[in-house]
């Protein structure tokens, strides 16, 4: 097991679709293991495929529930179903971060409840039910896998904040690529 480097915003991978996993192979099994290590190496609470720059439709999860331990686990093949009424955007209660676009939190309303089905690695078939953060993190892992960060679907002044955030940290146009969570920090990405 080992830990991978994070591709930042604008690395290719990230902006397109993944593929459909036709087979739990050894490489699977070691890539799954790799994001988990990954993940905790960076105290991400999510990690899609695309994020250690693999096109395929896989993603971990290690995500704090009030009152309840972390939900935890692999998804292979996901798909998200987003449940009950967006609210409007709050502030405060609604910022979003993504370990690629690292150190930077933007608000972006989401559905309050989500559940996602998909297989495990031995092929037997999860479903997961979220909401609040859990439902943010099935949402945001999804749209990974779908080619999309979060910094796309933002509204209003923070969508021109984000941009100005990556030009100014030097991504994608300047060549930063990616990022090694075993010797940096996503601030200091
Ligand atoms: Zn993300």
């Amino acid at each position: 097991m080992a830990v991978r480097d994070i591709t930042v915003q604008g690395h290719r991978a990230l902006h397109q679709r993944t593929k459909k996993v036709k087979e739990v192979t050894p490489e699977v099994r070691t890539l799954v293991a790799d994001m988990f290590d990954t993940m905790a190496a960076a105290e991400g609470v999510g990690l899609a495929a695309n994020q250690v720059g693999v096109r395929l439709r896989i993603f971990v999860f290690d995500c704090p529930r009030p009152g309840q331990e972390n939900a935890r686990g692999v998804v292979i093949n996901p798909v998200l179903e987003r449940l009950g009424t967006p609210t409007p955007l709050d502030e405060e209660e609604d910022g979003e971060g993504c370990l690629s676009v690292p150190g930077e939190w933007f608000p972006l309303a989401r559905f309050p409840q989500a559940r996602v089905t998909g297989t495990d690695l031995e092929g037997n078939e999860i479903v997961l039910e979220g909401e609040d953060l859990f439902a943010r993190c099935l949402q945001h892992e999804t749209d990974h896998l779908d080619g999309y960060l979060y910094v796309d679907r933002l509204t209003g002044p923070w969508k021109s904040e984000a941009r100005e955030a990556s030009k100014d940290r030097g991504w994608a146009d300047t060549g930063i690529t990616k990022w090694d969570p075993s010797t940096t920090k996503a601030e200091d990405v």
